[in-house]
């Protein structure tokens, strides 16, 4: 039987699960990712000598299946328990959370697990594909960076958000351009601050409600970081919102203004991040979606929730299933052979 050999657009979590399934059951896979490197929204900045995870936070492993490649990471020593003290912080009280499920991220950055999972793969950076072309069922890749890409796929795969898989997609399948429409996914503006002494906060982390930021985390206090103080604010969505089209400059003086407001210090270097699709509006249970008459598929954590956990899911469950389409499709071409 001839090795199918799918392209997947996208390397952040989703993606590299989907991948990872698929060459486990013998496909031949090629990512393609705009990035430098993989993770897409588990990412980690570096600036000189610090850094600090502007997308995901932490994540939690709720089910069997995520909780079993959790185990995994681990084992290889790539994501830890944080034990760091959280609370919320509402009109200047502070109160601690009780701790009920274990948050554990990335070591020693967030985007370990997307790093682990990504030396077993074949990844190309740095290709943001533009379009999509398709000649007699052979799928071929356009980028910005290179034009038409030599390989051909039998089966695409789109691991990215929503409204840019849309783009890529409007051309080719009404089914998944409607699959696309009406997910809402909402911006973040984050600032990461560089700290030249600690701050005295009696915390290491708070969730807030009533003002700009809605998150706040000193992200040196997470498992072998760098020494250096670093702090993450990240503006609620709502806020972000309102200020997505306002430019980056005039958006800085705002958090940098809101960051010595709640700390009581002025940074002493920082850097501001937009995340135009950072998370969903609201919670699906889509999973994943599949094109099967053009053998185009999207995953990704925008049909299900935006957390790790689901983007893995989505990514993990769909290559499930295309395992087992295959395997009716080897069947099915069997028996025909058989009865002529
Ligand atoms: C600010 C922020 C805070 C968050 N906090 C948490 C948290 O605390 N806990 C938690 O569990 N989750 C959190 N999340 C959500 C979590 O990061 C995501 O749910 C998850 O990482 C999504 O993975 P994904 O693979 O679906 O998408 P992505 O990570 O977005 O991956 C998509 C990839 O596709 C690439 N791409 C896009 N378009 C193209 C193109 N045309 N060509 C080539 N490549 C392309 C991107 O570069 C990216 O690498 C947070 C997200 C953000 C932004």
């Amino acid at each position: 039987m001839k090795k199918q050999h799918v392209g997947i657009v996208g390397a952040g979590m989703a993606g590299l699960a989907c991948a990872t399934e698929l060459v486990r059951a013998g496909f031949q896979v090629s990512l393609f990712d705009k990035s430098k490197g993989v993770g897409g929204r588990m990412s980690h900045r570096y600036y000189e000598k610090w850094g600090a995870d502007h997308g995901a936070q932490y994540f939690t492993a709720r089910g069997a299946q995520f909780k079993s490649e959790l185990e995994t990471w681990m084992q290889a020593g790539i994501v830890q328990e944080w034990f760091g003290k959280i609370v919320t912080l509402n009109q200047g009280g502070v109160e601690e959370l009780s701790k009920v499920t274990p948050r554990y991220v990335g070591v020693p950055t967030m985007s370990s697990p997307a790093k682990f999972l990504a030396q077993k793969l074949s990844v190309s950076t740095m290709q943001t594909i533009s379009e999509l072309r398709c000649t007699e069922g052979v799928w071929q890749m356009v980028s910005k960076e290179q034009g038409l890409l030599p390989c051909g796929f039998d089966q695409i795969i789109l691991a990215i958000p929503s409204p840019q898989a849309r783009v890529l997609i409007a051309d080719h399948s009404t089914y998944l351009k409607q699959a696309c429409e009406n997910v809402v996914m909402l911006p973040c503006w984050t600032l990461m601050a560089y700290l030249k002494n600690p701050l005295s906060l009696d915390f290491d982390a708070a969730f807030i409600s009533d003002r700009i930021f809605s998150w706040l985390a000193r992200d040196s206090d997470k498992p072998n970081r760098s020494p250096y103080e670093t702090w993450v604010a990240q503006a609620s969505h709502q806020w972000s919102l309102e200020y997505v089209d306002v430019s980056q400059m005039q958006v800085e003086e705002l958090l940098l203004d809101e960051f010595k407001e709640i700390t009581g210090v002025d940074c002493d270097l920082y850097q501001t991040h937009l995340w135009r699709y950072a998370r969903l509006e609201a919670h699906r249970d889509t999973n994943f979606v599949i094109d099967s008459k053009l053998n185009i598929a999207l995953c990704g954590d925008w049909l299900r929730n935006s957390t790790v956990e689901d983007a893995w899911l989505s990514g993990h469950n769909l290559a499930k299933r295309m395992i087992w389409l295959s395997k009716i499709d080897t069947i099915h071409s069997m028996s025909t052979i058989n009865i002529s």
